[in-house]
């Protein structure tokens, strides 16, 4: 167990606070969670089982996700945030942290979160291009998300962005324009999501009439390694790629279709460090007149820079039939990095 990593404690809190439905929602469905809302005593409940693997983690949080948390009245949210404060007293949760729209962040909500230890608000951003919100029944404009960051931040609060790909009337073009916008507000940290047609949302009728087709896997991939170089030249972390792989993802009839794979962020890393094999391939002719080459990376993205089932260097082989690619794990290099030398050098041929 990464003891750095926190321990996120979820309350799912499904379409609670929604003004209505958006188009790709079906929160339902993803939290597997009927109920709306949960009791006192089923979030203690849930807080005493997650605390039970805490383990060595050094940093705890609880997390109300799935609705729209500032959207509930002040008198449910100041309740939620009461229930978990036994808890943050006695040091055994250090902050709260929940997901909520753009246009519920105005002073009055942020007054009203003010006395409790809250970690990071997270914005259903979605797109940061207008008429994509409006086709995703969003109900808020872009200007609402840079009035919420910018609230956000002059209050000292971390603000991370959740943005969906494949959304009705997005497009490539407008999804990297909204990217770089959202980019430019300087959040925290980023959540990516591939929208998947889930069943019981508004998107599925429109998809069973043929008036939206959902990106395919190697689309969402190509567009989402584009959104990353975006984030990663702005040094911003996306600390989730896809959705959390469950039993309902691969069920069809759930999910009815949409670029869906249990490895989502897998495939968009590896892809990424394909793209900067073959970028320094091709900008170091020498390189090529090379019978073998090796790829210094991070021991930990080794699995990333081979690939779905060594895909990577299946592929590099039938390029470059004529090299040997041999791996060299090297912890100097960020797991986002890849390195091709000619010389093994000081780290450990895999
Ligand atoms: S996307 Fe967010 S605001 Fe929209 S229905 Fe789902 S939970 Fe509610």
């Amino acid at each position: 167990m990464n003891q750095d990593k926190p321990l996120v404690i979820p309350v799912f809190i499904p379409h609670s606070g929604c003004p209505h439905q958006c188009v790709f929602c079906n929160q339902t469905l993803i939290t597997h969670q009927k109920n709306n809302l949960p009791d006192a005593a089923a979030i203690v409940s849930t807080i005493e089982e997650y605390l039970s693997y805490r383990g060595q983690r050094k940093w705890v949080e609880l997390a109300f996700f799935g609705g729209n948390f500032l959207g509930l009245s002040p008198a449910m949210v100041t309740c939620f945030l009461d229930s978990v404060m036994p808890y943050i007293e006695n040091k055994k949760i250090d902050g709260i942290r929940f997901s909520t729209r753009p246009d519920t962040i105005d002073s009055q909500n942020l007054d009203l979160i003010d006395p409790y230890p809250v970690s990071a608000v997270e914005l259903g951003v979605q797109s940061m291009i207008d008429a994509v919100l409006t086709a995703s029944n969003r109900g808020h404009t872009a200007k609402d998300t840079i009035n919420a960051i910018d609230l956000l931040k002059k209050r000292g609060h971390k603000v991370g962005v959740q943005l969906m790909v494949g959304l009705p009337g997005d497009g490539e073009v407008s999804l990297l324009k909204s990217t770089q916008q959202i980019v430019d507000l300087n959040p925290d940290f980023a959540r990516i999501y591939p929208l998947l047609v889930l069943s019981g949302s508004p998107l599925a009728v429109k998809y069973k009439k043929g008036d939206y087709t959902p990106l395919c896997l190697d689309q969402s991939i190509v567009l989402v390694k584009q959104m990353m170089a975006i984030f990663n030249r702005a040094d911003i972390p996306v600390i989730r790629l896809g959705l959390q792989a469950s039993d309902m993802m691969s069920d069809e009839t759930q999910v009815l279709a949409g670029p869906w794979h249990p490895a989502f962020g897998h495939l968009v890393f590896s892809q990424m460090l394909y793209d900067a094999v073959i970028r320094q391939l091709e900008t170091g002719q020498d390189i090529l007149n090379s019978n073998h080459l090796f790829l210094r990376v991070h021991p930990c993205a080794e699995s990333r820079l081979r690939g779905d089932k060594n895909e990577n260097l299946e592929r590099l082989s039938r390029l470059f039939p004529k090299i040997k690619f041999i791996i060299v794990k090297d912890n100097d290099l960020a797991i986002t990095q890849v390195k091709v030398d000619k010389a093994k050098g000081q780290g450990k041929r895999i």
